[in-house]
């Protein structure tokens, strides 16, 4: 299994020899913001690179959402990153579940998903695989709770779609990591990407707060396990920089050397 880590845009593959990382995920644009990304100069030697390269979207995008002020151009950008990010050679263009408003429909949400990969095919398909995320918090996300995610996928299964299933989201939103891979691949069929994270907080808490495997409160074996269980690569999404990052790899591989 590649072990990595979502590093800096401004040099990733630095970045990733730094860390002995051989996958990064990047920003194409800024992650609270609605920019469409720009070209990058170093496209083609990403693209020559042997590390493999995710794409994350930005934070803000929400495709589920009643808002369409918000909707509309969240599917237009989620285009864009996926167009974006098949020149810089990306396996894969994470985005988060999203969610609707409380006391909404949940079912709108999911059919909102569905008319987002609707729209993409009519304008020739997205040309990077999108890779749904499992996410932490609200009780009106379409990608925590897995009976939701079953619903999701209910939704949106017809168009080849990828899943990247985070550890600290999981346990955070109050999904159990033991059995976690059966769980998801009998729903989406596949894991293509693993967020290997430990959480600051407890189990079911709600929260997204990443965190460093010796330090957080998730069994770090547990973290291994749903890796080589899901048989795809893996980046840390953890705090300390080269450092701290560093470490998370290091541990990760020694565990699955064993
Ligand atoms: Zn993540």
């Amino acid at each position: 299994m590649r072990i990595g880590a979502h590093v800096d845009p401004v040099d990733p593959l630095a970045a990733a020899a730094e860390r002995g990382a051989e996958v990064v995920q990047f920003f194409l644009a800024d992650p609270q913001g609605w920019k469409a990304p720009e070209p990058r100069v170093d496209a083609a030697a990403l693209i020559a690179a042997d590390t493999e390269i995710f794409i994350h979207s930005p934070y803000v995008l929400n495709v589920a959402t009643t808002n369409n002020r918000i909707r509309i151009p969240s599917r237009k950008l989620l285009l864009a990153h996926a167009t974006a990010a098949a020149t810089v050679g990306a396996t894969g263009l994470i985005v988060h579940g999203g969610h609707v408003g409380s006391g909404e429909d949940l079912a709108i949400g999911f059919d909102n998903w569905r008319k987002t990969f609707a729209y993409a095919a009519e304008q020739g398909g997205f040309a990077t695989r999108v890779l749904i995320e499992n996410t932490a918090g609200g009780d009106n996300a379409c990608a925590r709770r897995f009976d939701a995610l079953a619903r999701l996928w209910d939704s949106v299964g017809e168009f080849d779609v990828g899943f990247c299933l985070d550890t600290c989201h999981a346990w955070a939103g109050g999904e159990d990591l033991l059995d976690i891979v059966d769980r998801v691949k009998a729903i989406t069929g596949r894991i293509d990407l693993v967020h290997a994270n430990s959480s600051r907080d407890d189990f079911d808490s709600g929260r997204d707060r990443h965190d460093n495997f010796a330090s957080g409160t998730i069994d770090p074996d547990l973290v291994a396990a749903v890796i080589r269980a899901a048989g795809c690569p893996a980046v840390v999404e953890t705090p300390g920089g080269t450092e701290g990052q560093s470490a998370d790899i290091a541990y990760l591989r020694e565990r699955l050397a064993q």
